[in-house]
């Protein structure tokens, strides 16, 4: 059985469906105050079309003055249900579904599901990674919602090693491109000899694809579902520092234009 992650966040954002996950004692409190009280969550609004803050509401179950007592009562409440409201839309509204047996928990609903939520989060990365591999990203993270863990890793493999293709394509463009020797190199080497044209969390953690590469040889499923919100989170990271470029020639375009225009009225 997994063990329940200590940021109670994940209870909401990243608990599969129908998994058990076990609590200790010393994480109940925490875990009975996620359920019943109010609380912020911090994630992407579908109907906004951005990240916003949701608060939930009081559950209306009353608190006794031990744990024991506590636990019995969600465990007798049968289907705990836990409803997050938009901060900048009342109508804006995300459920989630548990039951509670001892000392584990488990998510049996959610609305908007699963799928929906990842790909909302995903959502910005379309335009970036294009058609296919977006596709691709999303289908990592939908067969990981189903408990395929190496399928997954293929396609994160494909997306690591096509950011690698990308920079490569631009640094061809350098007169003094070496390209057989770029050819002879193992994938760690290429990376280094391509670092200013990679993002820079992609180049210091490099490693990440030989984990991708043993997940598909040498990982079992098991592992390869625990790494991938680690490994999940690395892309993106990467995918970030991508987009963050972008927006910064954008701007610098934006501003070099309406500076130039000043520039030679004034001058
Ligand atoms: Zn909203």
């Amino acid at each position: 059985m997994k063990e329940l992650p200590e940021d109670i966040d994940s209870l909401f954002t990243e608990l599969q469906l129908y998994d058990q996950y076990s609590f200790s004692m010393k994480i109940f409190p925490e875990l009975y105050r996620a359920i019943n009280k109010p609380k912020k969550l911090d994630c992407y609004c579908n109907e906004c079309g951005r990240d916003s803050i949701f608060m939930s509401t009081e559950s209306g179950v009353k608190e006794s003055s031990s744990w024991e007592s506590d636990l019995k009562t969600l465990q007798d409440e049968g289907v705990l249900v836990v409803k997050f409201i938009c901060s900048r839309h009342s109508e804006h509204i995300i459920w989630f579904q548990f039951i509670i047996r001892d000392f584990f928990i488990m998510k049996i609903g959610q609305f908007p599901s699963i799928a929906d939520f990842s790909n909302i989060e995903i959502k910005k990365y379309q335009k970036l990674l294009g058609k296919e591999r977006y596709r691709e990203l999303s289908k990592a993270i939908g067969l990981v919602s189903h408990g395929v863990g190496i399928g997954s890793f293929v396609y994160l493999r494909r997306i690591f090693e096509n950011l690698i293709e990308d920079a490569h394509q631009q640094a061809t463009t350098d007169v003094n491109w070496d390209e057989s020797a770029y050819e002879r190199m193992r994938t760690a080497e290429r990376i280094g000899v391509l670092k200013s044209y990679l993002p820079s969390f992609l180049v210091e953690h490099r490693g990440m694809y030989s984990i991708l590469s043993k997940g598909i040889h040498e990982l079992s499923e098991e592992e390869c579902l625990e790494m991938f919100p680690a490994v999940r989170l690395g892309i993106e990271l990467i995918l970030d520092e991508k987009l963050e470029e972008l927006e910064r020639q954008k701007k610098i375009a934006f501003g070099s234009k309406a500076l130039s225009s000043l520039i030679s009225k004034y001058n």
